[in-house]
């Protein structure tokens, strides 16, 4: 008996339901390397909108929010300002994502990079770039825009 509620917990926990956030139809499910060759694992994409996101690193599980390819580029640039300050030690990973969670007005499970959109992403730049005047009194390395 128990064994099969796990054996439904499990097979229901691979069935995640993603919509397009632009268009709200469901996305497909594709293997990774069918859009890029060099890319490993599964991503939800709607071909109407030409916006995907990947899953977490062996599973089906979205790592947030379909995004457009400016969105993902912002995304990506986010990881590159925000990722530092924690990496730094000065601050743990979870107290980083609280202060986006706190600068874009998000519940917690909201403040994720993957689930942000266009204007939360400019938003988070900038205020990681007050921050960190705040904090090193200049920009680090790689934030010239
Ligand atoms: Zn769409």
């Amino acid at each position: 008996m128990s064994f099969v509620f796990v054996l439904i917990s499990s097979w229901a926990k691979c069935i995640v339901r993603v919509n397009c956030s632009y268009c709200f139809r469901p996305a497909k499910l594709i293997k990774a390397k069918e859009l890029h060759p060099r890319k490993r694992g599964w991503l939800y994409i709607c071909y109407n909108c030409k916006a995907h996101v990947g899953c977490h690193r062996g599973t089906r599980e979205p790592l947030g929010y379909l995004a457009t390819k400016d969105v993902r580029r912002l995304r990506h640039r986010c990881h590159k300002a925000l990722d530092p300050i924690w990496q730094s030690q000065i601050v743990t990973r979870s107290e980083t994502y609280e202060w986006v969670a706190k600068v874009l007005n998000l519940p917690a499970e909201e403040a994720h990079i993957g689930k942000l959109n266009k204007s939360q992403c400019q938003k988070l730049l900038v205020a990681t770039k007050q921050l960190k005047y705040q904090f090193y009194g200049l920009l680090q390395k790689g934030d010239k825009e």
